[in-house]
Parts: structure tokens; C-alpha cells; sequence
């Protein structure tokens, strides 16, 4: 405490991250690092890009690696926000699509950073319980009118989710931003990016820092309509124009042109 904290800050309980411990021979699984490095390629468009052009701010909008994005998948890139790491870009979704009168809806056994970004943003939430088998049962249950958050797969959980239920879930769900946290989703599953198309309250998330071996550069993005894209992109200019710098953007957008090295690190 110190009497130069704004009230604010001393009430806040921040995220305590995953501990980095400095022994180098244990295997560490904590916080779900990629055991192998990643793609040759990414460590080339670094080097490549640590030149004297690190005088000059990087795009603001992170063009090459959206368009980096958008040709994997398959989106324009007005369709695809990036962060600095998915932390970042869930911290904007939560300022910006979640916070509402009505509480936000998130499972109660799950990534634990959301009652962080809530109590951040003054965002009510509510916990709700997880079923037999870990399932959400909420593509059976009413819609709420502040939002969702689910991680597909779950993480601790592992449980998957169907495309099927997630639809069932949108249909239910059309009044608030419906966000699916995929951090995990590379290493087995089907994205539901694909519903994105037909579905304007769907935002999907993913992260570079897991099945692409980036943590370090910290590289995060979301996929959705236009119109939540373009609500992020306010927030995002709102607090910091160049969350990505030169190093990031283009060893993220190298990472997207590595497919046989990722579909084999995926695959191990
Ligand atoms: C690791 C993880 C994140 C954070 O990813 P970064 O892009 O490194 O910030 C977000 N959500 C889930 C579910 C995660 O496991």
C-alpha cells in the first residue's frame, strides 16, 4: 500500500501469473509453454526485422500480420483484431463488448483472469457451475442479456464443446457478445471460426503463445463481425496505437507461413 495509490488500486486483487522458476533442469508445465521452439522461420523474419527500421513505430494497425491472419483462415482483415498477447485482447473485449448492466456468463471452473478483468472494469459476472462431465448446459438454458465467455476446449477441463452445441448456444444468445476462448484449440478440435460468417455476436480468440511456441513475443487476436471489430479497434486506440511491435508482426505473420512445421509440432 502506499498513500500515492489512487482508492482504486488498493482495492484491486490482480492476476498472479504463473510462476517462471529459474531452475534449468525441470521440465516446467504451469503455464502450458510449447516444449519445442518455434518455427525457424519466425526466428529468421526476427532477426530479419531487428535493423535499424526499429527507429520507426510499427503499424498501428499490424497490417501484415492481419493479413498474415486472414489468409490462414480465410477472413478479411477488417474482420480480425491483434493484441499484445490474448490477455491484451480479452481485456479490450471485456472493456469494450462485455461490460453491460446485465452480468457477464462464464463457466466457474475455467481460465481464471476473468474475475480480474471484471473487477478492473466494474463488470458484475456470474459463475456459473459446470455439469456432469464438465459440460456448460447453457445451450440448453436462457440467454443472458451481459454476454458470455466460454474457453473451447475448456482449460482445465479439456471438455471440447460440439460446433453443434456452440450453435445451439448462439441461436440462445443474440442479445449480448458471445466470446470463445480457443488458446488450446491447435492441438485437437474444430475452430468455430466458420460460424463467425453466420453469427454476428460470435467473436473467437486465439493466441500464437501456445501451439505456435510464441509466448515470448506475446501475440494475441480475435475473429468476429466487422462491427465487434471495429468497437475493439476503438478501445485499442483508446489506450495504446502500437500494442505490437516491428519484431512481433512479422515473426507472428511468419508463424502463419510455417505450415509444415506447425501441423508437426501440433501433431508430437
Ligand atoms: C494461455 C491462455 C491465454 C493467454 O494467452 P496469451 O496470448 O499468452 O496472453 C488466454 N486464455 C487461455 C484459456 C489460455 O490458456
Amino acid at each position: 500500500m502506499s498513500k500515492y495509490w489512487s482508492r482504486f488500486v488498493q482495492d484491486l486483487v490482480p492476476y498472479v501469473p504463473g510462476e517462471q522458476p529459474r531452475l534449468q533442469d525441470q521440465i516446467k508445465l504451469n503455464t502450458n509453454e510449447n516444449p519445442y521452439g518455434p518455427s525457424p522461420r519466425v526466428l529468421a523474419a526476427i532477426r530479419q526485422a531487428a535493423s535499424d527500421d526499429l527507429r520507426l513505430y510499427p503499424e498501428p494497425g499490424a497490417d501484415t500480420l492481419k493479413a498474415a491472419i486472414g489468409t490462414y483462415y480465410g477472413v478479411p482483415v477488417d474482420q480480425i483484431f491483434v493484441g499484445n498477447g490474448s490477455d491484451e485482447v480479452l481485456a479490450h473485449v471485456f472493456n469494450g463488448l462485455l461490460r453491460h448492466a446485465a452480468p457477464v456468463l462464464f463457466p466457474d471452473i475455467t481460465y481464471s483472469f476473468h474475475p480480474v478483468y471484471c473487477q478492473l472494469y466494474g463488470i458484475d459476472f456470474r459463475a456459473v457451475p459446470l455439469r456432469d462431465e464438465f459440460g456448460i448446459g447453457w445451450e440448453d438454458g436462457p440467454g443472458g442479456k451481459g454476454g458470455l465467455w466460454l474457453a473451447k476446449p475448456n482449460a482445465p477441463t479439456g471438455c471440447l464443446f460440439s460446433l453443434a452445441a456452440i450453435e445451439r448456444l448462439l441461436e440462445r444468445n443474440r442479445e449480448a457478445v458471445v466470446v470463445i476462448d480457443e488458446a488450446y484449440i491447435d492441438f485437437g478440435g474444430a475452430s468455430a471460426i466458420p460460424l463467425v460468417a453466420r453469427h454476428p455476436q460470435l467473436l473467437v480468440v486465439q493466441t500464437l503463445s501456445k501451439s505456435r511456441a510464441l509466448a515470448g513475443l506475446r501475440i494475441g487476436f480475435a475473429i468476429g463481425d466487422r462491427d465487434l471489430i471495429a468497437g475493439l479497434e476503438r478501445v485499442k486506440d483508446s489506450f495504446n496505437s502500437y500494442p505490437l511491435g516491428r519484431l512481433a508482426i512479422l515473426g507472428g505473420a511468419a508463424a502463419f507461413a510455417d505450415e509444415a512445421y506447425f501441423q508437426r509440432t501440433c501433431a508430437d
